[in-house]
């Protein structure tokens, strides 16, 4: 049974509790509810990717209650200084390099360098950040392909059952997603457009933003080339490994590994598969091996999106 929680100090704290045992937590910003998870949990990460019945990988938002502790985890240029300090908290969120030693899970970059960082601006949901003393990853609490709510009732008609609990906050006061401007790359450019007007933006920065051509590498950060792909090739639905090859296995090995092995999930869950599968590629890729043999994954439930993402890496490179 979902909880329907209250916005009380005992309801709040309750939620943060349950963020901390990795559990999924719907809350409401100012623009839509988030369906939150604790971002340094790679299973957490990957059960809200279930519970919204995701088909693909989307890098994820994640959230925090005041700009230092965003930056914990991405490098803040002067400008995203400069962006910050006007419109956090706010529905504004800051593409960024994450750094080197961040914790948080690599599915919420979706394989990218990048990490999504938003200070959203209503009181519960940074006494929720704040107690809960982790970055929570946030989509909008809602069914894939569905719209986003905007009432604690939206999420509990969707997604009841599948998440731990709702803090209902009333209704959202903006109602539409977040603005996502990136400022990874020389000049900001605007991934989406959202609840703070372009307008403002470009007052502030004195200049236009770059709008993404409509399949440039950021726009839709699933798709693309930018995106992260190993090194090495892939090679899909293999239930042999060649001796110069790498292993990615799923469910039960076979006795020859080739050079490498690394199996998404020893009993064949596809939650705890999803949670490895970023950092798998990564550690394979280090080895050094050119060639990857990835075990058959079933095409069910997370399978898809896994699925999916195998099949990015393994087509063909554009350089
Ligand atoms: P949602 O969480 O469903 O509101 O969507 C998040 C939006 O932010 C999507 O449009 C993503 O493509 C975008 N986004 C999140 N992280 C990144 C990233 N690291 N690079 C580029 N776009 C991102
Ligand atoms: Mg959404």
């Amino acid at each position: 049974m979902t909880l329907h929680l209250s916005n009380s100090p005992q309801d709040i704290a309750k939620a943060a509790e349950l963020l901390q045992q990795g559990e999924l937590v719907s809350f409401a910003t100012e623009t839509v509810y988030g369906l939150g998870g604790n971002a340094r949990d790679d299973q957490a990460v990957a059960g809200i990717f279930e519970a919204k019945g995701r088909p693909r990988f989307n890098p994820l938002i994640v959230h925090f209650p005041d700009r230092q502790a965003a930056a914990q985890e991405v490098l803040f240029s002067p400008m995203a200084l400069e962006l910050a300090e006007a419109f956090w908290p706010g529905p504004l969120t800051l593409v960024l390099p994450r750094r080197e030693d961040s914790r948080i899970s690599l599915l919420c970059s979706a394989g990218l360098d990048t990490l999504a960082v938003r200070v959203p601006a209503p009181e519960t949901a940074r006494t929720l950040l704040r107690m809960a003393d982790c970055p929570v990853a946030a989509p909008s609490a809602n069914r894939a392909g569905k719209i986003s709510p905007t009432r604690a009732e939206h999420v509990m008609d969707e997604l009841s059952r599948r998440i731990a609990a709702v803090l209902d906050d009333g209704a959202c006061t903006i109602g539409v997603e977040s603005t996502v401007v990136s400022l990874a790359d020389e000049r900001p450019s605007l991934l989406r457009p959202g609840g703070l007007a372009r307008e403002e933006l470009e007052n502030l920065l004195g200049a236009p933003l770059e709008l993404p051509v409509a399949d440039s590498p950021v726009a839709s950060p699933g798709m693309l080339r930018s995106h992260y792909a190993p090194q090495a090739i892939l090679r899909l639905n293999a239930t042999s490994v060649g001796a110069e090859e790498a292993y990615l296995a799923f469910g039960s090995e076979p006795e020859d590994k080739g050079k490498a092995c690394f199996n998404l999930s020893p009993a064949g869950d596809l939650r705890e598969a999803a949670a490895n599968l970023f950092a798998a590629l990564r550690e394979l890729d280090r080895s050094g091996i050119s060639m990857i043999a990835v075990a058959p994954i079933p095409d069910t439930g997370l399978g898809q999106a896994i699925n999916d993402r195998l099949q990015r890496a393994a087509a063909p490179r554009v350089t």
